[in-house]
């Protein structure tokens, strides 16, 4: 058996990605700063050509974060305040929030209990007994890295006229049905949020778009509504992708699929280990690829005790997401209640997600493995 390491397996070590790559990092850093052009310099419109090629789709404008990349989308699709969008309960805050803050009111929807992800069935549920608001949107959530049913969601979209955006903050690179996340429905988002497979060295994100009308406003938007300088065409904002930021993502694009690569080995071989368990490991539905942002296990019983003996035994784990959003404080004036989305609450007490990083070693896989057994049995 491994002996452990006294040093603690984090859940993601960026060191280790960054330690074989630094050169080239510095490099294209050093030039950014010889130029000193900080803002809209050259390496952003040349991250949103690389990442527009790497993704096959017509535009892909960067912004300053992931959150801000789905304002702009719902504003460049002309959802407004009062309006109402749908997106899954079990998400990460930011696909909500920034529905809120275009004064525009989030509906909730259950998730699929094997994928974690929204799902067709759910959405319709929801539109169909909906007589209280204007519902405009969908923002479904490619969760943990897998993409959700895209084809059920489109097919909903048109038949009740909604816009779609995917929040693929947590799935670049994954593929749905051979096209690339974020270019399958009207608007895809992007966040380049440093624990993201493609992390930045701060904030970042972008747009993904085949529809120039949305992609231009979402440029206009991104850049105080100037359409010249000092002639603004729309209430914009300061929401711009940095150059030194693209800098970073455009050396770093070449190494997604590799690491993305290498995630999917290491869930592959916790997929071996743990078969048999009483743990479910995480399901790959049929249409999709998966990149594995995060391994995710769930369990017959609260996940918080296993959390703490793998911390015991020195492995971080993470419960993503323990509140889900019709559960959270902030949006109580929106008047749901426990039990009304069984599934979200579900995994929001019974899932935990193991490290599954590219620079994971066999070893401390094995160990991973080792100390989850242990619980397990006991
Ligand atoms: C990270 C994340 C975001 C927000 O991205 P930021 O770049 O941090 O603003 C949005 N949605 C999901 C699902 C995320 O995981």
């Amino acid at each position: 058996m491994t002996v452990k390491t006294c040093s603690m397996i984090p859940m993601l070590d960026l060191k280790k990605q960054i330690a074989p790559i630094r050169a080239e990092i510095d490099a294209a850093i050093e030039k950014v700063i010889d130029n000193t052009n900080f803002i809209l310099g050259a390496e952003a419109r040349e991250f949103e050509e690389n990442a527009a090629k790497y993704c096959a789709v017509k535009y892909a404008v960067g912004v300053c974060n992931g959150t801000d990349a789905i304002k702009l989308s719902l504003l460049a699709l002309g959802i407004k305040r009062g309006d109402a969008v749908i997106c899954p309960s079990f998400t990460y805050y930011a696909t909500a929030g920034a529905i809120a803050a275009i004064g525009a009111i989030p509906v909730f929807a259950d998730i699929d209990i094997d994928t974690y992800n929204i799902f067709p069935e759910s959405i319709e549920n929801i539109l169909k007994r909906n007589k209280k608001y204007k519902i405009k949107a969908i923002i479904p959530v490619h969760l943990y890295g897998q993409c959700a049913d895209m084809d059920g969601i489109l097919k909903i979209a048109a038949n009740f006229k909604l816009k779609v955006i995917e929040d693929t903050a947590q799935a670049f690179g994954a593929e749905y049905n051979g096209k690339k996340a974020g270019t399958i429905a009207d608007c895809g988002t992007v966040s380049f949020f440093p624990g993201k497979n493609l992390g930045a060295f701060g904030d970042a994100g972008m747009v993904l778009t085949n529809d120039k009308k949305a992609a231009d406003i979402v440029r206009l938007l991104s850049n105080q509504g100037n359409q010249e300088r000092y002639f603004h065409a729309a209430l914009g904002f300061n929401n711009r992708l940095d150059t030194l930021q693209a800098a970073v993502l455009n050396v770093k694009l070449k190494y997604l699929d590799g690491w993305n690569n290498k995630r999917r080995e290491n869930a592959l071989y916790f997929d071996a280990r743990l078969k048999g368990l009483a743990l479910k490991t995480p399901c790959v539905a049929k249409h999709t690829t998966h990149i594995y942002h995060q391994y995710v296990l769930r369990l017959n019983r609260a996940s918080a005790k296993l959390v703490a003996h793998l911390h015991s035994k020195g492995i971080d784990s993470r419960v993503y997401y323990p509140v889900p959003l019709h559960l959270q404080e902030c949006f109580k004036d929106l008047g749901y209640k426990k039990g009304d989305f069984p599934n979200s609450e579900m995994a929001a007490s019974r899932t935990l997600a193991i490290p599954v990083y590219p620079d994971l070693t066999k070893d401390e896989m094995e160990y991973i493995v080792a100390s989850i057994k242990e619980f397990i049995k006991c």
